[in-house]
Formats: structure tokens, sequence, C-alpha cells
């Protein structure tokens, strides 16, 4: 190997987002005797995982929560003894439970069409709604579901795979990502009025799209989500990635911007901007962020990447306020859902509004988001007070309407790519599939040579 500190491995990886952090702990625990770098543009760790202070207390603004199945996450959540939340309401009940109980409702501009709880009146009423469809669908993500999580016990025993669509068709899902989950789901004889008013909203709260997404990530999130059992980590999630980032021992180069990388024979070198550095040489790298959203050159080895992939325009908005009953034809607060879900024929305003603390000293807090700059106008119409919002925007995940573009996990002999994964499902659980099998591909050719 090239190391010139007396290590038998270098490694670089370029992002300390999920992927990043996971990678090196992966790696960590892989090889002996490595050193690993993480180099990071900005000032802070987490990327699109980051949490705002608000109205004198902590929101998630990124990514949220995380299901009670995601294997991944909850395996650190014990390694690291981290203590976990409601993710709405988080304050309010100083309790370990997850999101049980969250009443949803389904809200096309007119009015709420369906109410959604664990309730049995509410199933029944669901039942009556949509006959067979609803277990249809459910029956449908959950074979996804299982399908996809059959892929832990795979890279478990060190399986790798060369791109995500190898990875989805070994489980045997790969003609149903390059499905839209609309087509998928009428096949399966699953009534349009099902999926427009129960599938789409929740693909719009989670992915800002609809049931033209690919069926895999709508079926696999809404399974996940009608599950009920969704937590944060109660201090902030990104506390995860601290932790990840010690147990693996890396040096962390902060507000380190990588521009280039260049092949030469066998080893590789990185390049920074401002000031200009070089790094290096190192064995492997593993860049863990889209590259689409960034601008490194790949020089002397390594092949263009062939993928563009579209990413999702995402706005996050904090209210500290009081949501409007009248302007849902609702007569009291207490009839409001926690969280409301919009139908595609809500288009040009809210994908969702969730209640993430009531009453912080007379007004709650919320937590809106759209696929484009929400009005103030509309602000003022849907709130009958406001003490104050705060803005955030993402380029948050990719555009899942098929065909999808599959990028290679590996795109040199040695540079690793964690986020081809997002082209199957972008979530905090899957960066971290995709981790595992990126330091799995490198451990295989360090064996096979
Ligand atoms: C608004 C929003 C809500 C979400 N909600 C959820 C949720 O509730 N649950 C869930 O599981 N997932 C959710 N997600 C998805 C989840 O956030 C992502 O799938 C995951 O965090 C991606 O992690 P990553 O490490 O692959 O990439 P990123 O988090 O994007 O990390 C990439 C890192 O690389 C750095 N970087 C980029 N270029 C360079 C360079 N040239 N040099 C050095 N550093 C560089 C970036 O600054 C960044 O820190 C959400 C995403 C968004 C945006």
């Amino acid at each position: 190997m090239s190391g010139t500190t007396g290590s038998d491995l270098q490694l670089a990886i370029v992002g300390s987002g999920i992927a990043g952090c996971a990678a090196a702990d992966f790696a960590r625990q892989q090889f002996t005797n490595i050193e690993i770098d993480v180099f990071e543009q900005q000032s802070r760790i987490g990327g699109r995982i980051r949490e705002t202070a608000f109205a004198s207390d902590t929101f998630e603004t990124g990514a949220t929560a995380f299901h009670d199945e995601s294997r991944y996450m909850m395996k650190y959540v014990d390694r690291f003894n981290l203590e976990l939340a409601n993710p709405v309401k988080p304050r309010q009940k100083p309790t370990n439970a997850p999101m049980m109980g969250l009443s949803f409702g389904i809200w096309d501009g007119q009015r709420f069409l369906a109410k959604m709880s664990g309730a049995l009146r509410d199933r029944l009423t669901i039942l009556r709604k949509y006959g067979l469809s609803f277990p249809r669908l459910w029956w449908q993500s959950r074979r996804v579901f299982k399908q996809f999580n059959s892929l832990y016990d795979v890279l478990e025993a060190g399986g790798s795979f060369k791109s995500p669509d190898e990875m989805l068709a070994r489980v045997d899902l790969y003609d149903t990502a390059q499905q839209s989950a609309m087509e998928h789901l009428r096949e399966h004889a699953v009534s349009q009025a099902c999926i427009h008013q129960v599938l789409d909203p929740i693909s719009r709260t989670l992915y800002g799209q609809d049931a033209r997404m690919s069926a895999v990530v709508d079926l696999y999130m809404f399974k996940a989500i009608a599950s009920n059992s969704w937590y944060s980590i109660r201090e902030r999630n990104s506390l995860l990635l601290d932790h990840l980032l010690d147990a693996a021992s890396a040096t962390i180069h902060m507000e380190t911007k990588i521009t280039a990388i260049d092949a030469n024979t066998g080893s590789y070198t990185l390049t920074a901007a401002e000031p200009p550095t070089e790094y290096g040489p190192y064995d492997a790298v593993i860049i863990a962020t889209p590259l689409e959203k960034t601008d490194i050159e790949l020089n002397g080895g390594a092949p263009p990447v062939s993928s563009d992939r579209e990413y999702q325009s995402m706005y996050i908005n904090l209210v500290n306020g009081v949501l409007d009953p009248t302007y849902f034809e609702l007569g009291a607060q207490d009839d409001l859902p926690d969280a409301i879900s919009t139908t595609t024929d809500v288009d040009e305003s809210f994908t969702s509004i969730v209640t993430l603390v009531r009453e912080n000293g007379g007004t709650n807090i919320y937590h809106v988001t759209a696929t484009s700059i929400v009005p103030n106008d509309l602000f003022l119409e849907v709130f009958s007070s406001i003490e104050d919002i705060e803005r955030f925007s993402w380029e948050a995940y990719p555009v899942y309407e098929p065909p999808l573009l599959w990028p290679p996990f590996q795109l040199d002999h040695g540079i690793y790519y964690t986020n081809a994964m997002e082209s199957a499902i972008s979530s905090m659980e899957t960066e971290v599939m995709g981790s595992r099998n990126v330091v799995n591909l490198l451990s295989r050719r360090l064996r096979e040579g």
C-alpha cells in the first residue's frame, strides 16, 4: 500500500454526512491498520442532517426521523447509548416513546378526505371508503419492504454490489423499481382514489413527490410510515455522527472543499481549494456526497460518472404561531389533526404541516414543508397568528420518476461512491447501507488484489 505513515491502508472520505461518517466507522472496524481522513467543505458535520435553534428550542430541519426497523440506526442507538425521542412534540413528552398514535389528515384544498390514526373507528372508515384497495396497498408495501430488507443479511455477510440496480435485482425488486408506484398498484387492483388520496399525500410529505415515483421508494416508505414507530435522537440526530467519527478515530478536515481527485499509478491525491492544498497519497477514496451537487474533477483514470440525477427541492419552514382551524373548515384547534398531508390538488402551496409542539406558551411550533417557496400571503391565510418563521431550502433527494439512473458504487479501481445508493432510496438508514456496501467492495478488492 502507498501509506507514508506506517499504516497499511490510507483512506480519504469526502463528505461528513451520515454516509461519510458510517463509511469511516465501517472501515475502522473492517481493516486493522488504517488511517482515515474525512474532508468536509462546511463548518459543521452532518450534511442533510441538521438541527436549528428556534423559539428557545432545537428542531431537526433536515433528516428528522427513522423507523424502528432501521437495523443500522437502531444498532447505533444501542452502541452509543443514545436516547430516543418522539420526533413530534419532542419536548412535551419526556419519554422515549416513538411517534405512536399520531393523527393524520388528508387535505385536498377543500376538505379532509380521510383521517388516519391507530383508532379502530378510523381504520373501519378507511376500509369502507377504499374497500380492498387499502389492504392491497398495504400488502404490496409490505412485500417491497421485506424484500428490500433482505439486503441486510447479504451486506452483513460481506456481500457487495457494483450498482444499486444490481442490489435491487438481487432481492427481486429491479422491475418494481423501474415502475411507478401508480402503475404497479394499478396492476395489483388498487383504486385510483386510494392512490390519490392515501399514497400521494404521504409521498408528498416525505419526498415532495407523488405516486409517479418509483414503486420501490414509494412503497418502502409507505410501509415504514404506516408502521407508526418513528424516532429521532433526543438531543439532535447529528450527535450520532459525532460518535461515528470518534469511533473511527478519523482525522477531520473541516471547511476543506475537495475540488479534484487525481489517480497516479495505484494511489490518489486530493486537491482542496482555498488555500490550494494537496492531500495524500491515498490507497482509496470514498466520495460520500451526490456528485451532481458538487464539482469534483476526477482526473487520470476515473471515467466521468454516467449519471445526472435531478434533485427535488424542498422548502422547510418552522412556524411559531397558531394554525387557523377555519382555513380547514373546522371549528376548533382540537379538531385539527397532528399532521396534515395534502393531495396533488393542493399543488401551489404546502405538502404537509406537522405540529411539533403544542402550546409553547400560547403558540404552537409547526414544521411546514413545500416544494416551492411558501408565499407570506399563504402563511397569513393558514395561520391565525404568527410570532416567527424560519425558512430553509434543500436539494433534498433524487426525483424518483422512472426510468431511474444507476451510478456505480465503484468509479475507479480505488474510488468508491456511497451516494449511488440514493438512486434506490435516499434516507439515513439506506445511506448507511450504501456505506456498508462500498466498504465491502473495498475489502473485496484488497482481498482479491
Ligand atoms: C429536508 C429533508 C428531510 C429529510 N427527512 C428525512 C427523514 O426524516 N428521515 C431520513 O431517513 N432521511 C431524510 N432525509 C434524507 C437524508 O437526509 C439523506 O438521505 C441523508 O442524510 C444523506 O446523507 P449523505 O451523507 O449521503 O449526504 P449529505 O448529508 O448530503 O452529506 C454530504 C456531505 O458532503 C459535503 N461535501 C459535498 N461536496 C464536498 C466537497 N467537494 N468537499 C468536501 N465536502 C463536500 C457536504 O457539505 C455534506 O456535508 C431528508 C432530507 C432532507 C433534505
